[in-house]
């Protein structure tokens, strides 16, 4: 058994040791195990994503008592032997009992009940994963030598890599995240073996690769680990696109790059990011990203918000822009315009270039300036409505609206133009022209051709 690291800083929240406490006074044994455990040990702070659910619990009770000890529990997997405890601020603590995995087919195993920790740590997929603490008496339990293989830098499945592999396909995905975020070797007989088996990765579930994805985007770089996916064959069956981006691989690497300079609380930016170069073209650009989102099972929150970012981002604003293309560029981007500066100051972050810096900083000088104007952007924000319009004598229909577009194109060429008597005038000096839409102006409200 490896040396006791000096695990004196690692204090758990104080909700975590409710959950360990509260377990070990009942008689039963309580271990952190883990990512927090691990992330820990490796001295990689993670301020964002490592939030105090993240400290899992294995322990020797079963689900049911889990349930009887606390006052709020929620059954998260009971017949995977997972409880989620429900903390004072109502964060979930994830409590599982020892297990181990008997029969699998690569996506899912069955479950039974281990008596101890080293059992249920030999069912976890590598080594760094594999190490437990338990609070009470300050055992440290390293079974495969993970905290060695982290501090050497190595990712090393626990056992058999091909029979490792084979029992879960999502351990590829986890393996090159893992990886990436450490910045670790992969064993060669593990990576081997993961290399193999990237061939199965179609069999798994969109949710189970979204989330592997989502987090990776979460990281601090997420560049590491996509190009390890690109190294191991893993982009190819979720992300067919993506590979045949990876193609030129120098310039890949460059545009992942650019995803490490975008704050890992920003995934959907650096979502957005990654899908960019998909097309030259705005709207195929759109429809190929939605249709990746699509496959992935994304929300449709989330699809309409990384999509249209993903349109958006080019032709993008710059410092010599004038004002009135400014309030044009932020009337079609609407609220995304923080984001897609964001978007952008990824490339220049990651290219450190000061004189592509200070041109993006002047631009978003420029609009931001521009945005405390409060200028009308929308048509909604015109001095006139729909109703106002009907009034002058249009008949209904989308005659109405193409009326208000161009009086909006002339209020952001210039937003003084936005009162009540000169849109009026105006409106009706465009319905004696006729020149919205002609014929349609003349035609009345009865249809006629
Ligand atoms: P993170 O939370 O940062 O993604 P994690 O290691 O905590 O990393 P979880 O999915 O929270 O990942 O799982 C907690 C632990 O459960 C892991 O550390 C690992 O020991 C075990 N585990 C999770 N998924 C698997 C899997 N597919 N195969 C084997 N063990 C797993
Ligand atoms: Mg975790």
């Amino acid at each position: 058994m490896s040396a006791v690291p000096d695990l004196s800083d690692l204090t758990p929240p104080d909700g975590v040791l409710v959950v360990l406490s509260t377990l070990e006074s009942a008689g039963y044994e309580a271990w952190a195990v883990g990512g927090a455990l691990r992330d820990r040990i490796s001295g990689t702070t993670f301020p964002h994503r490592v939030a105090r659910s993240d400290w899992d619990v294995a322990t020797d009770a079963r689900p049911e008592e889990v349930i009887h000890l606390f006052p709020r529990t929620v059954p998260l997997g009971i017949e995977h032997g997972t409880v989620g405890v429900l903390g004072e601020d109502n964060t979930v603590y994830e409590t599982t009992t020892f297990r181990l995995d008997v029969e699998t087919d690569g996506r899912h195993a069955t479950v039974e009940f281990a008596d101890n920790i080293d059992d249920d740590l030999a069912r976890r997929d590598f080594t760094i994963n594999a190490m437990a603490w338990r609070w009470k008496t300050g055992e440290f339990r390293d079974p495969f030598g993970g905290r060695e293989d982290l501090h050497a830098g190595l990712l090393r499945a626990v056992g058999e890599p091909v029979e490792r592999f084979a029992e879960d396909y999502l351990r590829v995905l986890r393996g090159l995240r893992f990886a990436g975020r450490f910045d670790l070797e992969i064993e060669v007989e593990t990576k081997e073996a993961l290399v193999e088996a990237t061939a199965h990765l179609g069999t798994l579930s969109a949710e189970r690769v979204r989330e592997e994805l989502v987090k990776i985007l979460e990281d601090p770089c997420p560049s590491t680990a996509l190009d390890l996916y690109t190294e191991c064959g893993a982009l190819e069956p979720w992300f067919p696109e993506l590979t045949e981006m990876a193609g030129d691989r120098a310039s890949w690497r460059r545009h992942l790059g650019t995803l490490d300079g975008i704050r890992p609380h920003r995934a959907p930016v650096r979502l957005g990011r990654l899908l960019v170069p998909l097309a030259e073209d705005a709207d195929e650009r759109a429809s190929a990203a939605d249709r990746l989102l699509e496959r992935l099972k994304f929300s449709n929150a989330d699809r309409r918000r990384v999509v249209h970012l993903v349109r958006s981002a080019l032709p993008f604003v710059s410092p010599v822009d004038s004002s009135a293309h400014l309030r044009t560029w932020l009337s079609e981007v609407r609220g995304a315009w923080r984001d897609l500066f964001r978007l952008h100051a990824g490339a220049v972050r990651d290219a450190s270039d000061p004189r592509a810096t200070g041109a993006l900083v002047a631009a978003w000088r420029s609009v931001h300036d521009e945005v405390l104007d409060h200028p009308p952007l929308q048509v909604g924000d015109l001095a006139i409505s729909g109703t106002d319009v009907l009034g002058l004598g249009v008949p209904p229909g989308p005659v109405v609206g193409l009326l208000l577009e161009e009086l909006l194109a002339q209020v952001l060429e210039d937003p003084d133009r936005n009162d009540p008597h000169t849109l009026t005038d105006e409106a009706r000096r465009l319905i004696e022209l006729g020149s919205l839409a002609g014929p349609r102006l003349e035609d009345g409200g009865d249809g006629g051709g």
